[in-house]
Formats: C-alpha cells, sequence, structure tokens
C-alpha cells in the first residue's frame, strides 16, 4: 500500500488549509532581548516571540473540521453524558481495557496510578521514564528505573525498535527486588525521552513473558501509540501487511493497563486517560479521581472535549496521516543528518534530536550544551525547541548533579501544523547555527526549584 503521491519526492500533506493563524516576525535584536529577559529558558518566552514553535508536540497540534464539529455535539451533562458514552466506545475500540477513567492530562492518570502503587521501597522499571512520570513515581517515594537497550542510549546506533526495554536487565531486577515490591512494569510507546524511538511488538511480548513468570503487571504509556504501530508495521518482520488499528489492540492486548495524553497522538489539545483490567485498581483511582479530577464520567474534561478525542482517535490511524507524519519527521532529521548535524538515528517519530554534546563538544555536560543549542536557535532564527538532557535529568533525588546518559535538543513537530516551508526554514536556521557552533559557550543556573527544574530554573551565559 502506498500513498498516491508515491512516485514523487515531496512530503504532500494529506490536508488543506481550513482555517489560519499568524505568525509574528521578530528582529534579532527583539529576540536576544526576550531570551535575555526569559532567564535564558525558552519555556518562560511569549509565544508571540515565537516564529515556528518546535518546544512540544503535546496539545500543539491542528485539529480536523470533524474534531470541531465533534466539539458542537458535546453534552456537558454532569454525569452519565451520552459524550461519554462515545468516548469510551472510541478508547476501548482500540484500548479493550475493562475501565477507562478520563483525566484532563496523562500526568493526572500518573498522578493517580502511583499514588495508588507507589510508596518507599517500590521500584518501577520503564524502558525510559517521561519527566512527569519519573517526578510523579518519585514524589511518592517509590525508585523509577530506566532499563532501555543498549543501543538506546548510543545516538549513532543504527536499530530499528531503539525504544526497546532491555528483558534481562528486568528479569534480573525482578528476582533482585521481588514482585512485592515492583508493582508494576511500565513500557513507553514510542520512548520520547529516549529519542521518540519504537518499540517492536516482539519486545513487547518478551517484556509480557518476564512480567508473566514474575506475576507483575505490565502498563503502556500509550500516548505515541499510533507512531510506535506504524514504525511496527513499516519494521518488524511480518507486520507490512496489517492495518494499524489491529496492531494497536495487539499493543494493549498484552498489557493489563495503561496511561494516555490525549494531546499527543489523539490528536487533541487537553485529556488523557487511565485504563485497566483490576477491578480494586480502578475502584481505588476512581476515588482519587473525584477528590482532585472530577466525576468518573468526565473526569476534569468537558463534554466537548471527550468528543473531540473520540474523533480525534479515529483519525490517529489512518495510514494517509501516519504515512505523512512519519515521512515528514524524517525529512527534516534526514537534511540535517545530511549537512553533518549530528542527530539521533533513525528519525524518530515525533520529534528529530539533535546530539548537543556531539555538536558543542567545547561545552562540557555540567555547562548544558543543550540549553546553550536551544538558545542558539531561538536568537537565530526564532525557532523554539527543548533541552532534553542536563537540565532535565541532571538533579538526582539526593540532591546532587550528573550529566545525563545524553544532551539532545528536540525539536519536537506538532501534529497537521506546520508546511513543509515551514520546515525547509527550520533546516536553514539550524545550519546557520552549526556554521557558528564553535563560539557558543554554555550556561550556568541561577535558581531552580526542587522538582522539573527545566520548566522554571533561570539561566546566565558563562562569558
Ligand atoms: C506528554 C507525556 C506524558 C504526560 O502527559 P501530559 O498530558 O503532558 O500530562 C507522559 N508520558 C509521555 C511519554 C509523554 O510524552
Amino acid at each position: 500500500m502506498g500513498s498516491p503521491a508515491e512516485p514523487f519526492r515531496t512530503v504532500i500533506e494529506p490536508f488543506r488549509i481550513h482555517a489560519v493563524e499568524p505568525l509574528a516576525m521578530t528582529t534579532p535584536k527583539q529576540r536576544a532581548e526576550a531570551i535575555r529577559a526569559a532567564g535564558y529558558n525558552l519555556f518562560n518566552l511569549a509565544s508571540s516571540n515565537v516564529l515556528i514553535d518546535l518546544l512540544t508536540d503535546s496539545g500543539t497540534g491542528a485539529m480536523s473540521r470533524d474534531q470541531w464539529s465533534a466539539i458542537q455535539h458535546g453534552d456537558e451533562s454532569y454525569a452519565g453524558s451520552p459524550s461519554w458514552e462515545i468516548f469510551q466506545r472510541a478508547v476501548k475500540s482500540l484500548f479493550p481495557f475493562r475501565h477507562v477513567i478520563p483525566t484532563h492530562q496523562g500526568r493526572a492518570a500518573e498522578k493517580i496510578l502511583f499514588t495508588v502503587v507507589g510508596g518507599p521501597g517500590r521500584v518501577i522499571p520503564s524502558n525510559t521514564h517521561f519527566d512527569t512520570t519519573r517526578a510523579n513515581i518519585e514524589f511518592t517515594g517509590a525508585e523509577a528505573v530506566d532499563l532501555v537497550i543498549p543501543e538506546g542510549r548510543d545516538p549513532k546506533a543504527l536499530h530499528p525498535f531503539k525504544g526497546n526495554l532491555d528483558t534481562a536487565a528486568l528479569d534480573a531486577l525482578l528476582h533482585e527486588r521481588g514482585r512485592e515490591n515492583v508493582p508494576l512494569v511500565m513500557v513507553t510507546v514510542t520512548n520520547n525521552s529516549g529519542g521518540g524511538q519504537p518499540v517492536s511488538l516482539e519486545n513487547l511480548h518478551a517484556v509480557r513473558a518476564v512480567c508473566d513468570r514474575h506475576g507483575v503487571s505490565l502498563f503502556l504509556d500509550a500516548c505515541r501509540f499510533a507512531e510506535n504501530a506504524w514504525f511496527i508495521r513499516a519494521r518488524e518482520p511480518g507486520q507490512h501487511d496489517r492495518e494499524v488499528a489491529d496492531i494497536v489492540r495487539e499493543m494493549a492486548g498484552l498489557a493489563d493497563g495503561m496511561t494516555m495524553s490525549a494531546k499527543k497522538d489523539p490528536l487533541c489539545n487537553i485529556g488523557g486517560w487511565l485504563a485497566c483490567n483490576d477491578d480494586a485498581l480502578a475502584e481505588a483511582a476512581r476515588n482519587l479521581l473525584i477528590l482532585t479530577e472530577g466525576f468518573p464520567t468526565y473526569g476534569g474534561l468537558a463534554g466537548r472535549d471527550l468528543e473531540a478525542i473520540a474523533q480525534g482517535l479515529k483519525e490517529a490511524v489512518s495510514h494517509d496521516y501516519l504515512e505523512y507524519r512519519i515521512r515528514s519527521t524524517a525529512y527534516l532529521g534526514e537534511a540535517l543528518d545530511a549537512a553533518g548535524i549530528p542527530v539521533v538515528l533513525p528519525i524518530g517519530g515525533h520529534a528529530v534530536y539533535i546530539d548537543a554534546r556531539g555538536l558543542l563538544p567545547h561545552i562540557p555536560p555540567l555547562q548544558y550544551p543543550g540549553q546553550a543549542l536551544a538558545i542558539a536557535l531561538y536568537e537565530t532564527g526564532g525557532v523554539r525547541t527543548s533541552e532534553i538532557g542536563t537540565v532535565m535529568f541532571g538533579r538526582q533525588p539526593d540532591g546532587s548533579e550528573q550529566p545525563a546518559a545524553m544532551d539532545l535538543v528536540r525539536l519536537a513537530i506538532p501534529r497537521r501544523t506546520y508546511t513543509q516551508s515551514h520546515i525547509d526554514y527550520v533546516i536553514e536556521v539550524c545550519l546557520a547555527v552549526q556554521e557558528r557552533a564553535p563560539s557558543l559557550v554554555g550556561y550556568r543556573i541561577e535558581s531552580e526549584p526542587r522538582q522539573l527544574r527545566h520548566f522554571t530554573a533561570r539561566f546566565a551565559p558563562l562569558v
């Protein structure tokens, strides 16, 4: 199966524009002033000072005509709204778990899940925990352990499924810590913090087998389930003729539950859910939900949000959409790679990750080469990206600071939002920064909070 555009090179967007948003042009002088006032933290910038916003693909996508029309169908009854039924049916058609618990976004599902199963002495293994997942686990006093395969930590290693979990390491950890201290194993699909790399079906089956041997449950952090399933279809032997929706159902069938952010593959601006098969876990989770999110048939969302998610889930597994999505991300990554900018290979699903340590070898990890590169991309062309490295992961629970495994800068691509000419501009900006890379300087942190410091820390250049 191919797209109608197959004989041509251009990555054609499988949609046309229905409503437009203006983009603000700024001068280099305005940007230098804006980033200084922001304490050199890109999260502190007003988006009106950003031209191309690749800070995150979370909640920043464009909804479709059919999603906006579904919003008009939203029923705002407090309890038992038909929009809840439509939402639940759409979720269960891909993820047939017994209990579906809506939340206002992914981290609310994590907070509830780990409040129930976490706590001191507990350990939660994953391929790589996302930052909010890790923070929610550690907040309960439990330990978050990353067990991605060794290739997943090497930006240059070519492996089709670099998000895979190291099953031998998982088996060893379960032996050492005992099932009573490991409430569940998590697998993040795709592996966001590890470069947006997919997990194979074969690996999910192998993880399931280890979990079964030890009597431990398996949960998916399924934010990018559709992109992961597309990679399985494209790269895994024997999967090429399958429907993506069918692959998703097989992935879900291997797990006992999931957390989800509807701001990612479900193509919405807000939303999420927790799902599981365990009745006792679901009851404990619903009791917490009522405390902080809302009644179990809306969980922090409006009826119209539930409708938009239901429609978004149908569009997320469309082959035309996924082909465009994955190819357009690769288009950016391949251009940077061809120009000699070190990027994580193969190119992931939702983002391109520049290896800042590779591009700026003169800046040591504790002077934050990823932050330095992200600031330079903004100053040069108004492109906002995010550091995924020592700023994000360097502070240890005991208060010490260590270099992260990698210092990356993530260029996250919002879904259905930018065109190929926007991306061509981003490529030009990256090449301009590459040219003056040796002149970039490191940064120090002037102030930081206790948790998730990358969101609010303030920096100063080391000049
Ligand atoms: C975004 C994300 C989350 C958290 O979801 P939010 O909706 O941002 O709270 C959790 N895990 C992964 C892998 C994510 O990408």
